[in-house]
């Protein structure tokens, strides 16, 4: 089969959620074809890794240690795929190995410009990925808006794309925003007129444009898109607002986009969604329901822990269970503002995610102590794990100044900057990044929730738990239930007696699919369900 090309753009503002109508697309059509996701970002930036979360929403670590933007998520979770760093183009990476190429005279003689320069090497990293990944299907989603002078160079790429593959091979899909103004109570195409019109101006004329808003579009609204876009009004999409993301495949399903696709690019493609559909009406109408509490230092961007999120829903989804999820600022604990116990009241279960520096970390490590000493069910992914460490140290070892050099020089560092990032200057995807295999202990929960020998999770760290005090946290009761190969690094701790004490030195949200939960978070929600 000859690769086919879609490319996804976007207008009227960011955040609009292409990624997700762009995976939603890809999942339908699926099959068994090999589809590769690419992201272009515009940003100067290599990778997001050195971005403020809150900023830019969560960093999404791949399999092979990438750094990315967080629309690989949900590539990940809604195609079941592991996905490359290089399938995510950012301007820093083009404009770096230009400027490379440049130094060592490979263009020797010419004037380096964006345009062909910047342009020629974007497709070709394009054209290599197709063909090493034997593509059937190559997904292009171009970042931010049309307009955006950094994304300039990757438009003018994916418009040159259609005379190279064929017009037949490629699909451009515009997804653009229609606002509901309430004083006159009626959705307004104005703005949406004016992105056509730009991407038009550009040279890609949409195949099929998809409309993001609050309420379905009527006839009436299609048309007037449609005239003065220069679309057909059959090929306008709704994207409505849905409880559940989960959910836009079936809806786009609905609204006849594979036949749209079908048409355009001479396929007869037929999707096949039974298990999904199930899955997603058991997150609509859970018989179940628990509240989970995540403590964080981002909680004002939920965006921050977007697959921490997911992963609950997955696991959620097989229990037949709903996930409330209620944020708590440990800060407030740390001043007083609120008891720990106030806090957790009428909560099932307490997650403590990944984080960096100091700030809020006494009042994670006083919530920790509560749950362990009140059998409240816990899930520590990565500093969570080493919140718990310190707090067992310092409870229940005696190790009272116990403490992570990251936030304090102290005596009894439980944990400890990795011997291998001692000497690191350099900040960019230079932690211990991607995924490793841990062995996991032998009748231990966690190895009984992985029903196997080994686990492979993704990591993204610079400290550990110090290999001197592996002998007196074992004895003091805390059981390793996962080690590196090599027996050195702690990657999952767990308390015997306790309804469900797990966490984790990896990132296992970062793994959890729909349809394949990750199965610490399955242990964690079956757990909080008993509570
Ligand atoms: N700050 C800790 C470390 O670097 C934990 C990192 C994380 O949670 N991702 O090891």
């Amino acid at each position: 089969m000859q690769t086919i090309w879609v490319v996804t753009t976007g207008g009227v503002l960011s955040g609009i959620g292409k990624g997700v109508a762009s995976a939603a697309i890809a999942r339908l059509l699926k099959g068994n074809k090999k589809i590769v996701t690419m992201k272009c970002d515009g940003y100067l930036n290599v990778d997001p890794g050195t971005m403020n979360p809150v900023e830019h929403g969560e960093v999404f670590v791949l399999h092979d240690g990438g750094e990315v933007d967080m629309d690989f998520g949900h590539y990940e979770r809604f195609l079941d795929v592991n996905c490359k760093f290089e399938w995510n183009l950012t301007s820093g990476k083009i404009f770096d190995s230009v400027i490379t190429k440049e130094r060592k005279g490979v263009y020797l003689g010419k004037t380096i410009q964006i345009f062909p320069h910047i342009v020629d090497e974007i497709k070709s990293k394009i054209y290599d990925i197709a063909k090493k990944e034997f593509a059937d299907i190559m997904f292009i989603e171009i970042g931010g808006t049309v307009g955006d002078i950094e994304n300039s160079w990757f438009i003018e790429a994916v418009r040159q794309l259609r005379n190279e593959v064929g017009n037949d091979k490629i699909v451009y899909i515009h997804l653009t925003y229609i606002p509901y103004l309430e004083t006159v109570t009626e959705l307004k195409t104005k703005p949406a007129q004016r992105d056509i019109a730009l991407l038009r101006e550009k040279g890609i004329y949409p195949d099929i444009v998809i409309a993001r808003s609050k309420f379905e579009l009527t006839p009436k609204i299609k048309e007037k898109l449609a005239l003065f876009g220069d679309i057909d009004a059959e090929s306008i999409i709704t994207g409505k607002d849905v409880d559940s993301v989960y959910e836009v495949p079936l809806f786009f399903r609905d609204q006849n986009i594979v036949q749209l696709l079908n048409r355009k690019l001479h396929m007869k493609h037929k999707e096949e969604l039974v298990r999904w559909e199930e899955l997603v009406n058991t997150i609509k109408h859970p018989e179940h329901r628990i509240k989970v509490a995540i403590c964080g230092k981002y909680t004002e961007l939920h965006d921050s822990y977007a697959s921490v999120i997911e992963a609950l829903k997955h696991a959620g989804a097989h229990l037949n269970t709903g996930v409330d999820i209620v944020w708590l600022e440990t800060t407030d604990i740390e001043k007083n503002k609120v008891s720990v116990k106030e806090a957790l009241k009428n909560v099932n279960g307490v997650i403590i995610p990944g984080g960096f520096g100091s700030r809020g970390v006494e009042g994670k490590i006083q919530v920790i102590q509560h749950l362990r000493e009140n059998n409240i069910p816990f899930l520590g992914l990565c500093y969570g794990l080493q919140l718990a460490v310190i707090e067992f140290a310092r409870h229940v070892c005696n190790l009272t100044e116990a403490n992570t050099t990251e936030v304090k020089k102290t005596k009894v560092p439980v944990i400890d900057i990795l011997p291998e990032q001692k000497n690191v200057d350099k900040l960019g995807g230079t932690m211990r990044l991607g995924a490793y295999e841990a062995v996991l202990l032998k009748g231990s929960v966690v190895q009984q929730l992985y029903n196997a020998e080994k686990a492979v999770e993704r990591h993204r760290h610079r400290y550990e738990v110090n290999p001197e005090y592996h002998q007196i946290l074992q004895e003091k009761g805390m059981v390793f239930s996962g080690m590196s190969a090599d027996k050195r690094l702690v990657e999952f701790i767990e308390l015997p007696n306790h309804p469900y004490f797990v966490a984790t030195q990896a990132h296992n949200e970062l793994t959890s699919r729909l349809e394949k939960p990750n199965p610490l978070f399955y242990g964690f929600v079956k757990a909080a369900l008993k509570k």
